[in-house]
């Protein structure tokens, strides 16, 4: 989402007149867009910027320019914008986008270009794309769940859903200029409605099958979802949209219900199970070949405050149970001004580092057994860089292959065979260039 949201900062200042630049030394702004997820992100960011101001201070001294200012935007607690507002220029709520002129104008910038006046959201901005051949979408932002570890709610605001004339638009224009991989995304895709004078029209499953039906050769993948709000209708569109890659990120977060819901996630672990029962079962009945094969991937903390140790064991239970593709495991990390702020921090953090290695063991175990079933077939890759003398990849399953190649392939649909399988991904050989 940060990614997408800097693509649209860089659009706001284009139209406003000015170019972007790789070189962070020349740039008359510099605009650092936060994210306040973990702490250990927050703490990385701050000492990022302090040096960068650090560092201009110096520069500028030497040389007599002026110092660029700098700008700071995205997720920021109230605790954080005390220290950092000390080492930048100002700071903007993403939402206040479109008051950029007036805040640049604040800090001394001159804009050459006018901007469009006819824009309402920052959402509409159009955004500077990352040129590659993935783009990212948001459908929708912000989040009205108030899961009890979370500050997005309070940084992001409450969910509002683009209108998906507006969605659609983007997605052919992208299709066109040779995009292969879009990404629905919002913090909670299935919660997505496009409203007509206030009634709702189009839901997550209608706007699957409507992007699917935009013309041309291109994968469709969206995240994240909510196992409270995805619906059986939205699984079957899912399935039957054969642009979806079958792929899903489904966080589960706890195996235990009773940390479900002291996490304020209102699902039980049976009716999580169901959901991916469900969804595995749907791809069965309408997908063909390796399409038929679910791969599932999902979010889980650990040491959530009072996780006891038979709490604990109920998660592993879970995770080897599901058999998960993939899964990022973080040790619970206590945000000012969520609610499970309030509660007692009682894990160690040894002791979460220690559950942590546990649960990455087993989802390495059911990764490198979903893996193996790749070995010896053939698979559609979209190659997406290329390191030292390998091409990166990606499997419609979200693997991440690597293989040799003397033809230059990235930004390329191609065919390989696969030949090893590791927890962490796949290597190939080259079958064919699409
Ligand atoms: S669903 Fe929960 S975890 Fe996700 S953004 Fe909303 S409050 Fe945060």
């Amino acid at each position: 989402m940060n990614k997408s949201d800097s693509e649209r900062i860089a659009g706001a200042l284009n139209v406003l007149g000015f170019n972007k630049t790789t070189n962070a030394d020349k740039a008359d702004l510099v605009i650092f867009n936060l994210c306040s997820i973990r702490q250990s992100a927050i703490d990385r960011a701050i000492s990022k910027i302090k040096n960068f101001a650090e560092s201009k201070i110096q520069i500028s001294n030497i040389k007599s320019s002026p110092k660029p200012k700098i700008l700071l935007t995205g997720c920021i607690l109230n605790k954080n914008k005390r220290k950092l507002e000390k080492v930048c220029d100002g700071i903007f709520k993403i939402d206040d986008l479109l008051e950029l002129p007036t805040i640049l104008k604040k800090i001394g910038l001159k804009t050459t270009k006018n901007p469009n006046s006819k824009i309402r959201h920052y959402l509409d901005i159009k955004p500077d794309y990352e040129i590659g051949p993935s783009a990212y979408i948001p459908i929708m932002t912000g989040c009205n769940n108030f899961c009890s570890y979370c500050v997005v709610p309070y940084t992001r605001g409450r969910e509002i859903s683009r209108p998906a004339k507006d969605i659609l638009c983007e997605i052919k224009t992208l299709v066109k200029k040779g995009v292969k991989e879009i990404w629905l995304l919002g913090q909670n895709v299935n919660s997505y409605e496009s409203k007509v004078q206030n009634v709702r029209e189009i839901d997550f499953a209608e706007l699957l099958k409507m992007v699917n039906n935009i013309k041309g050769n291109f994968w469709i993948r969206f995240t994240s979802s909510h196992p409270k709000d995805l619906t059986n209708e939205m699984i079957e569109s899912f399935v039957k949209c054969q642009k979806a890659t079958p792929y899903l990120n489904l966080p589960i977060q706890s195996g235990n219900d009773e940390i479900l819901k002291a996490m304020n996630r209102p699902y039980s672990v049976e009716k999580y199970k169901k959901l991916i029962k469900k969804t595995r079962q749907t791809f069965k009945k309408y997908r063909k070949g390796q399409e038929k094969i679910l791969s599932l991937s999902t979010d889980v903390i650990v040491g959530f405050p009072g996780e006891t140790k038979k709490q604990f064991q109920d998660t592993k239970k879970t995770l080897k149970e599901i058999g998960f593709a993939a899964g990022y495991i973080s040790p619970y990390s206590p945000r000012p001004q969520s609610t499970a702020f309030k509660l007692k921090d009682n894990i160690s953090p040894s002791e979460k580092r220690k559950r942590k290695k546990e649960l990455v063991k087993i989802i390495e175990n059911s990764a490198l057994r979903f893996n193996k079933q790749f070995v010896g077939k053939n698979v559609e890759v979209l190659v997406f860089d290329k390191k030292n003398d390998f091409f990166l990849g990606k499997t419609r399953h979200h693997q991440v292959i690597k293989f040799l190649s003397d033809k230059d392939l990235v930004d390329k649909f191609i065919n390989l065979k696969v030949t090893k399988a590791t927890a962490y991904g796949l290597q190939g050989e080259l079958t064919k260039v699409c």
